[in-house]
């Protein structure tokens, strides 16, 4: 059974509530709530929760504190996961997980060291220049936003964390450190929908779709 790293120390100060994000109402519960049910309803079980100082770890979870850039946290949780599992990291800023998708990544790691939640990108996407002016546009049906939950086998995200805190702070998801490292990584196909609560407009999607489960 694989065990849980939520990471939910983020300040989010992007989201402006005033308090930790992960902890923030949406639809009657805190949004880390969301992701404990969908975790519990894949048999995940053993969930390590990365938190902010001075917050109880939700019941039935263990907690420690987060770090200060998200790879942190991961590094922190990992360190009080227990031994020779197979890990499965989750944002708890996406309280619109399904339960099936912790299965399905897991389920993917029989073929790489790590299996990664990701949708088909649906916009064109060009880089530009600080002035403005569009340098490439690249070939979108090549192209994956990458969501959570990322599963790994244990062996390899311990490698993939073992670097310097620069390092860990350059990382948007842990999935680059196993890139960086030599590991082999997958996407499994998942929704636009699992997205990221990040910006003030963002909770009442997350609102209005997760009502529509209670
Ligand atoms: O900031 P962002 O929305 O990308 O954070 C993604 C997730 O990482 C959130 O669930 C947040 O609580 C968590 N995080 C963390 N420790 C940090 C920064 C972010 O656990 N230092």
């Amino acid at each position: 059974m694989a065990v849980a790293i939520l990471v939910a120390a983020g300040s989010g100060e992007r989201l402006g509530a005033g308090r930790p994000k992960a902890f923030v109402v949406l639809a009657g519960r805190p949004m880390i709530e969301w992701s404990l049910a969908a975790l519990r309803a894949a048999g995940v079980d053993d969930v390590v929760v990365a938190l902010p100082a001075g917050i109880e770890a939700p019941a039935g979870t263990r907690g420690v504190r987060g770090g200060a850039t998200r790879s942190a946290s991961v590094r922190a949780g990992l360190a009080a996961a227990r031994e020779g599992e197979d890990v499965v990291v989750h944002d708890a800023a996406r309280p619109l997980v399904e339960p099936e998708l912790f299965a399905r990544t897991l389920e993917a790691l029989g073929g790489a060291d790590c299996a990664v939640a990701a949708a088909r990108v649906t916009d064109t996407i060009k880089e530009a220049g600080a002035d403005g002016r569009v340098t490439a546009t690249h070939d979108r049906s090549r192209l994956w936003a990458i969501q959570t939950p990322q599963a790994f086998r244990r062996g390899a995200l311990e490698r993939a964390l073992d670097v310097p805190d620069d390092v860990l702070a350059a990382a948007t998801d842990d999935a680059w450190l196993v890139e960086r490292a030599g590991g082999s990584v997958v996407v499994v196909e998942s929704s636009p929908a699992n997205l990221k609560v990040t910006t003030p407009h963002d909770p009442q999607v997350a609102e209005l779709l997760l009502s529509h489960r209670c």
